[in-house]
């Protein structure tokens, strides 16, 4: 299992949705056996047997089938193309939920989950040195989880640039031809994993990316309960963006001030929902702030250098925004930044990396 990648990979995907699936299990065979092994791994430790696992990710089969066809002809193509079982290629694209539900029924106990821990930012035209719209993040999560960037090419929906973990279709950071982009970090809240089989949250990322509009992008998060929580920046290259913080039953909806928003892993509207997990991992309190002042001191100036620079600060380390595995924890419970992404809605191009942003150089993709 590669504990380190050195740059972040990109593959075309053309054709219908199936042979889309082909091509990215085909590319990345190897990569999506080791994060299917990665995960069994990781619920296995935390007392999710795989019997049980594959017993729930055969109840997103029809689930998924049923909300989005085109989403499940690209996962039984990723399944053909890797020479793996659906049910394999379901565990991944269900991982969320599944995560969420099996630690719920392991335990029984929140501080028991950890999903993605990230940083994330939007900064409006006002304030950026070249008047583009900016957002992206630092996606936090097990190191040695194989990813990369779709690049998808395709007539009857928009083409589109998202980072994804191989074998997954949605993707979850990334821009459409249209201008409207994404990013995402873990929440934790109370009624996580209640109900498990719901929409699962990649199938909406897709459909995020699927959108012309900023309504249509907002719609798939928002209108459907969902099983587990999660925190969303959308946002448009004319300067529009919403942070949605989004529980199983209920939704926040934070707007940038002064031009800026940051956003980490606690829930920062607390009328309608709980927040859960910052009682695992404080530094969440400390990463948002801290992101939001290193950008303020650069109101007017700031581009993709900026944004760069602030996502390798180390304030805090190992458990800063540029995050590196803690020694002190156990194997299974380190996280560490597995990518970092800006993106500049304006020109639809976005920036990224495979590991830690202060040990790689930027790779740049486009959706144009
Ligand atoms: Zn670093």
């Amino acid at each position: 299992m590669s504990q380190l990648q050195t740059d972040l990979r990109g593959l075309e995907l053309t054709g219908t949705p199936y042979e889309r699936g082909v091509t990215h299990g085909e590319a990345f065979a190897d990569e999506i056996a080791n994060n299917v092994d990665l995960y069994l791994d990781v619920f296995e430790y935390k007392g999710t047997d795989e019997k049980t696992v594959y017993e729930q990710a055969d109840e997103f089969v029809p689930l998924i089938e049923d909300e989005n066809e085109e989403y499940f002809q690209e996962m039984q193509g990723i399944a053909e193309g890797s020479g793996l079982d659906l049910e394999d290629i379901t565990v991944l694209n269900a991982r969320y939920e599944v995560m969420y539900s099996a630690f719920k029924q392991a335990a029984d106990e929140v501080d028991e989950e950890t999903p993605d821990a990230c940083t994330a930012f939007g900064v409006q035209p006002e304030i950026t040195a070249d008047g583009h719209t900016y957002i992206g993040q630092n996606w936090d999560w097990m190191p040695g989880l194989e990813t990369f960037v779709m690049e998808i090419k395709r007539d009857e929906k928009p083409d589109m640039v998202s980072m994804t973990e191989a074998g997954i279709v949605g993707g979850k950071i990334g821009v459409n031809e249209h201008g409207i982009g994404m990013t995402l970090n873990g929440l934790v809240t109370e009624k996580d994993g209640e109900h498990p089989f719901r929409k699962p949250y990649h199938v909406r990322f897709r459909e995020v990316l699927d959108a012309e509009r900023m309504d249509q992008a907002i719609a798939p998060l928002i209108t459907k309960d969902r099983a587990c929580s999660g925190n969303v920046i959308v946002g448009h290259a004319e300067g529009e963006m919403v942070n949605l913080e989004i529980a199983p039953e209920t939704s926040n909806y934070l707007y940038p001030e002064d031009h800026l928003i940051t956003h980490a892993n606690h829930v920062e509207d607390r009328t309608s929902m709980s927040s859960e997990f910052e009682k695992l991992i404080p530094d969440t309190l400390c990463r948002a702030p801290r992101l939001k002042r290193l950008l303020s001191r650069h109101r007017g100036e700031i581009d993709d250098e900026v944004l760069a620079e602030a996502l390798q600060d180390h304030f805090g380390r190992p458990n800063s925004i540029c995050r590196h595995p803690d020694e002190d924890e156990p194997e299974l419970d380190r996280l560490r930044t597995n990518g970092s992404y800006v993106i500049d809605l304006s020109e639809r191009r976005m920036l990224g990396t495979g590991s830690p942003p202060c040990e790689t150089n930027y790779e740049e993709f486009s959706a144009t």
